[in-house]
């Protein structure tokens, strides 16, 4: 089966038993935020620009239960800011798992392999030693990781166990080269592949989660999930960006881009999402196939932003996952006093401005699931699709060249393609420095990677191109 059986029946019986009460409107996925906090600056981010004057706060442990029972999602998504930062991140993740929801923890992979060893130092016994001779060998921990492994845990602290319920979902928006630039700093992709090996080893489920921009290569993200499919991933998520309002003025400000350059329309996210169905068939993505087609611009979808809900430090935001008009107190209140009939796009036409050119997943996915706009055959189309057959691990993708080389920093792909064939930057070496390693290079076994992390080299080479551009 493409999707695990207890999973999807899970989630089948939600739909059905709302569908038999005839509720109007009810959550599918919670996009759980407990606080806005990240290690990370990634370009495209709405989250960490649009709460930046909360950055410091989070949501209690409490709160977060309760959300998740209020809004009676299926599916709870631990996203953030970073969750892996949230104190009581395994207390949440093991209090959602005992309500009988299924958890995604969205992370930027940094601090995965730390949670992992916390893990087998909490069940280590000489029984152990094998898992931690393979670990070893494939250089995902070090003989100090081993050591402190070996001493166990203090306490019974909480930790994040296996679970057939649970899935890391690990941000990777490219390889090696793309990735780094749009999380904007390098090593982080070489992390995200070591952490997904050693939670693959040690029997976590795993997903990826990509979205794609305007500069995007569709080659590249096949070649990528081929490479992932390769390391027996459990399944992807993909969507394409979307211009949050904060991200966009981040872009002019700090970067001096015109948000034009990297966020997709729905024109071209139409042309992006061409190979989707085909990409469906070969690789274990998640998303209806519904959903897919409407990617594809195949048919028109209406939104359903209130099946994915978040809730955050200030509550429940709405309309969306991506734009926010206001918080409420609870979910009920957010669905009786928001005004659906405002968003999204019908028949090709935005009710809001705002929503003209998105196509998300959080707004969308929902929709094929719930049988918004279904026409005949939609029913059998989504059954097929997640009793079907799991596709096999792609073995030959081992041959991606992922480790495509560091990229140049200040995420952005224009900048750094422009900096790299430049005329200029290659008179003051910028080919040499920054183009892409096309030779496989071997990488230490622990730190932040193959990147030092100081990004000042790069900052000035562009500041000099730039001037002398301008
Ligand atoms: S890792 Fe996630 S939360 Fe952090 S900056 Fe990147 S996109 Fe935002
Ligand atoms: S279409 Fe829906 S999900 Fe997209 S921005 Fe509008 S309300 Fe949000």
């Amino acid at each position: 089966m493409r999707f695990p059986l207890a999973l999807t029946a899970k989630i089948a019986r939600h739909i059905i038993k709302h569908k038999v009460l005839r509720t109007p409107k009810f959550a599918l996925v919670l996009q759980l935020e407990p606080l806005h906090t990240c290690n990370l600056t990634c370009t495209g981010c709405g989250r960490i620009r649009e709460y930046s004057t909360s950055l410091k706060d989070m949501m209690s442990l409490e709160d977060c239960l309760a959300s998740a029972v209020e809004c009676d999602a299926p599916m709870v998504s631990i996203c953030g800011g970073e969750p892996l930062i949230y104190p009581k991140i395994e207390e949440l993740v093991n209090g959602i798992l005992a309500q009988g929801r299924i958890v995604y923890i969205c992370t930027n992979g940094m601090f995965m392999r730390k949670k992992m060893r916390e893990y087998l130092a909490s069940i280590y016994n000489s029984e152990q030693e094998p898992t931690l001779a393979r670990l070893l060998e494939e250089k995902l921990i070090t003989a100090k990781d081993a050591d402190e492994i070996r001493k166990g845990r203090k306490g019974d602290r909480a930790v994040i166990k296996p679970s057939k319920w649970q899935y890391w979902n690990v941000h990777i928006d490219g390889l090696e080269f793309t990735h780094d630039l749009i999380v904007e700093r390098e090593g982080v992709f070489k992390e995200c592949v070591e952490a997904v090996k050693m939670a693959k080893a040690l029997g976590y489920q795993v997903a990826t989660n990509t979205t794609v921009y305007k500069e995007t290569d569709v080659k590249e993200i096949e070649e990528m999930f081929e490479y992932f499919s390769a390391l027996e991933v459990d399944g992807h998520t993909i969507s394409p960006g979307y211009e949050y309002d904060a991200a966009k003025k981040d872009m002019v400000k700090r970067l001096n881009k015109q948000p034009e350059d990297f966020f997709l329309t729905r024109k071209m996210t139409r042309e992006k999402f061409a190979k989707i169905q085909e990409w469906g068939e070969r690789f274990t993505i998640f998303g209806t196939p519904v959903y897919q087609e409407f990617l594809a611009g195949k048919r028109e979808l209406t939104c359903t932003a209130w099946a994915i809900p978040t809730r955050n430090v200030k509550g429940w935001k709405a309309p969306c996952y991506l734009m926010t008009d206001g918080h409420y107190a609870g979910y009920q209140e957010m669905l009786t006093k928001v005004d659906w009939e405002k968003y999204g796009v019908v028949n090709g036409v935005a009710r809001d401005a705002r929503c003209e050119n998105c196509m998300v997943h959080c707004g969308y996915d929902p929709s094929g699931a719930l049988g918004t706009n279904a026409v005949f055959g939609d029913t059998w189309k989504n059954i097929k699709y997640n009793f079907g057959a799991k596709p096999k691990p792609f073995k030959a993708g081992r041959n991606v060249n992922a480790f495509n080389g560091a990229s140049i920093g200040k995420g952005h792909l224009a900048e750094a393609r422009a900096a790299i064939n430049s005329p200029r930057a290659a008179m003051n070496g910028a080919q040499s420095v920054f183009s892409r390693r096309e030779e496989p290079h071997t990488h230490e076994t622990t730190g932040g990677g193959c990147g030092t992390g100081d990004t000042s080299e790069r900052d000035a080479l562009l500041a000099k191109i730039a001037r002398k551009d301008g």
